[in-house]
């Protein structure tokens, strides 16, 4: 069993830059090979964890668990396992959740889901399932010993009838035990800035840690921004006019664009952050060089604090 063999040692000033990553499950012998070859590439830079999606409707259950518990066996990484409660009783949730804890995982980011018919398809609630992500956040502590991450919408959720609404559904899932959000990607930092004001002033003290989306295509991106209510400013678009055909252009403006933002955000003040890699390490990994992460030997990060319970 190969154990990741070596740590980062990452400091901005005198305060740590934390990073987490997040891989979605793979379907085909191919893909597999390529989610691993990302995992090894990106697991020297110490990442606090590394999360793994559940597809939409609970369809990837198996391939998730597997991907999850294969971290466990293989890496010293710490995998955070997502769990959604659509389309599955109380009782199939709970399995899975036990399976987790049989295999050493403890941590979860827990999700209410999308719906079958996919975003913007009505919603509902398994009849025998958790009702709401806060009674799945309750019940997944209730299960064990796990630390339970959940989601935030800087920008609301296409579903909710208001950004006050989203705050009343944040902070019931914080009263049920979340101990650190991670957003829904953004590309404007101020949105995200206004967005943790609002949840501070709410009394909220989580971590709500920004969710980065390196566009490594500018029109899919826009596509699934589109669906899940993250605005694409039009300096963005303007970047990539006219790359359509252009891919290698496309990858130096998308490295670009990912460095400018996780600068600012740094520049003020934000040391944590969540990458959606859709299993491809090299922006990331060029992102990470940029905050000034490098590789080090393991000892070279013994000292470092573990994760932040402290707000962002
Ligand atoms: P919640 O936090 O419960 O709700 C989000 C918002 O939706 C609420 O603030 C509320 O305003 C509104 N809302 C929720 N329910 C209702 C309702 N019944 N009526 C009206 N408004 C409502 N999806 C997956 O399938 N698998 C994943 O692995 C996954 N990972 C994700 C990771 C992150 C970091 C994020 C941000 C999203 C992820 N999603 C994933 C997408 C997520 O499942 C969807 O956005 C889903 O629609 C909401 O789930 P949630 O847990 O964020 O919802």
């Amino acid at each position: 069993m190969s154990r990741a063999p070596v740590r980062v040692s990452r400091r901005c000033g005198k305060r740590p830059i934390r990073v987490s990553f997040e891989f979605f499950p793979p379907k085909t012998d191919d893909a597999e090979a390529a989610l691993w070859d990302s995992i090894h590439r990106l697991a020297p830079l110490g990442p606090d964890f590394v999360s793994v999606t559940y597809g939409a409707g609970g369809t990837t259950r198996e391939r998730t668990q597997s991907t999850v518990t294969r971290l466990v066996r293989e890496t010293a990484l710490l995998p955070a396992a997502h769990l959604t409660c659509v389309g599955a009783s109380r009782a199939e949730v709970d399995a899975v959740v036990r399976d987790y804890a049989a295999a050493g995982v403890r941590h979860i980011v827990a999700l209410r889901g999308d719906p079958p018919g996919g975003v913007g398809a009505h919603y509902a609630a398994h009849p025998e399932g958790y009702q709401s992500t806060a009674e799945l956040v309750r019940g997944v502590r209730e299960a064990g010993d796990f630390e339970v991450f959940v989601s935030a919408y800087p920008e609301r959720h296409p579903e909710s009838p208001s950004l006050q609404h989203d705050l009343d559904v944040l902070q019931a899932k914080v009263d049920a035990g979340a101990t650190r959000a991670i957003t829904q990607f953004f590309f404007d930092n101020d949105v995200y800035f206004r967005f943790l004001d609002k949840v501070r002033s709410r009394g909220i003290d989580i971590p709500i840690v920004p969710g980065i989306v390196p566009v490594q295509n500018f029109r899919q991106t826009a596509g699934f921004a589109a669906r899940c209510g993250a605005s694409v400013p039009a300096w963005l678009a303007d970047r990539f006019e006219g790359l359509d055909d252009d891919p290698a252009t496309r990858r130096l403006i998308a490295a670009a664009v990912a460095a400018e933002q996780v600068i600012d955000l740094l520049d003020r003040g934000v040391r944590d952050f969540h990458f959606y890699t859709m299993n491809r390490a090299d922006l990331v990994y060029a992102i990470c060089h940029l905050l000034g992460m490098r590789p080090q030997a393991e000892a070279d990060h013994a000292g470092d604090e573990p994760l932040p319970m402290a707000a962002q």
